[in-house]
C-alpha cells in the first residue's frame, strides 16, 4: 500500500508515543478524529502497523546475539519462515554475502549460544555456521525513520505472493499474527505449522 502524507504524520506521532489516543494524533496532525481512525485501520490492516508493544530499554536485554549461517537458496525461504518460530529468535534477516540469513536471537544467557546453535544446526543439516557474536552492547536500536518508508507491500506469509486483493485472510499466532493472500493459503499454512505452534487462533478474512 502507499503511504500519503497524512498517513506518513500519523506514524511520526505514534513511533514517538504509542499510547497517544486518538484525539491526542488528530490534534498533532491537524487531523479529524474519524479520519485518524479510518487511516489507522486502514494501516493496520494493510500490513504497515504490525502491532503496539512496550519497547524495553536495551539495557534490560541479558543477553542477545548475532548468527549467521548459510543456507542453500533453495531451501532459504522454508527455512527463514521456520527458524521464525523460534522463540529466542527475535528477526530473521536473508543478506548478500556467503551468510545469506542472519539471526537475531535472545539469549538468558550467553553460554546457551553454543546449544542453540547446534539445535538448529542438529535439526537443519542442510544449513551452515558462518559465525555468531554475542552483542556486548547496544548503541541504537530504533525504528527506520518515516521518511525510509516509501511503500509498504503485503506479502503472503505462506506463498509470498504480493497480498492485493482488499481482503487479508489473518491467523494469530502467539503474540503475532500472519496474513494470507487467500483461504487456500491459510488453511495450509494451518495444516503445515500447527504441530509447531502452540496457540493458533484463526482471527477472520477481514475485508
Ligand atoms: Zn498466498
Amino acid at each position: 500500500m502507499t503511504l500519503d502524507e497524512k498517513d506518513r504524520a500519523i506514524l511520526d506521532v505514534l513511533l514517538r508515543d504509542g499510547r497517544a489516543s486518538l484525539r491526542k494524533v488528530a490534534l498533532l496532525t491537524g487531523l479529524s478524529t474519524p479520519t485518524v481512525s479510518q487511516k489507522l485501520t486502514r494501516l493496520t490492516q494493510g500490513g504497515v502497523i504490525k502491532g503496539f508493544s512496550v519497547r524495553l530499554s536495551a539495557d534490560s536485554y541479558s543477553g542477545s546475539a548475532i548468527i549467521r549461517l548459510a543456507v542453500p537458496p533453495a531451501k532459504l525461504d522454508e527455512f527463514a519462515r521456520s527458524i521464525a518460530f523460534e522463540e529466542a529468535v527475535c528477526y530473521v534477516l536473508a543478506t548478500t554475502g556467503e551468510a545469506n540469513l542472519m539471526l537475531g536471537v535472545a539469549l538468558a544467557h550467553p553460554k546457551e549460544l553454543p546449544d542453540l546453535i547446534a539445535g538448529i544446526l542438529s535439526r537443519f543439516p542442510n544449513v551452515k555456521h558462518i559465525d555468531s557474536e554475542i552483542v556486548t552492547r547496544v548503541y541504537k536500536d530504533e525504528h527506520p525513520p518515516i521518511s525510509a518508508v516509501a511503500e509498504t507491500r503485503l506479502v503472503c506469509d505462506l506463498c509470498g505472493g504480493i497480498v492485493t486483493s482488499k481482503r487479508v485472510y489473518r491467523l494469530k499466532v502467539g503474540h503475532g499474527e500472519r496474513r494470507f493472500c487467500c483461504k487456500t493459503c491459510r488453511s495450509q499454512y494451518i495444516a503445515k505449522y500447527s504441530g509447531r505452534l502452540t496457540k493458533l487462533t484463526d482471527v477472520s478474512n477481514l475485508p
